[in-house]
């Protein structure tokens, strides 16, 4: 895991998401950041990238508010994992155990960082499955 670097910004919190990408398709930090330029965005939309050996890379500096939660960039921090959607293209909770191993050391340590932080689905926010499995219940007592 890369070393947390503590945002100078105010977190409240902490959202989960997936990439939107078929299960078992590897995805880099280099394409989301592509992506997301595409889409017109300075950079990568998100601050930390699960990958699916369970690879957790940064992304968009903890410093900058990200591009990834209407009305809730300024005040949280974005973690993505790649995958969640199965090989029809359909939502669902394609994460790896690899990968939900480090979701859970990374949440647990940015909840270190940010002790006053909630975490939180995307979907909480936004009428999408994202991150397509229930991250705000599953991690509630991290
Ligand atoms: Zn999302």
């Amino acid at each position: 895991m890369p070393a947390l670097e503590k945002s100078r910004r105010e977190i409240n919190e902490i959202i989960v998401h997936c990439t939107a990408t078929r299960a078992g398709r590897q995805v880099s930090v280099a394409e989301i950041d592509s992506w997301h330029r595409q889409r017109g965005f300075s950079s990568i939309g998100y601050h930390y990238v699960v990958a699916l050996d369970g690879t957790v890379s940064p992304g968009r500096s903890p410093h900058l508010a990200g591009a990834h939660c209407l009305g809730h960039n300024s005040k949280s921090i974005a973690v993505v994992y790649v995958g969640g959607l199965d090989s029809a293209g359909h939502a669902a909770d394609t994460r790896t155990d690899a990968q939900k191993a480090a979701l859970t050391a990374l949440l647990k340590a940015l909840r270190g960082t940010y002790p006053n932080a909630r975490i939180r689905s995307h979907r909480d926010f936004a009428a999408k499955d994202c991150p397509c499995f229930n991250a705000t219940a599953e991690y509630a007592a991290l």
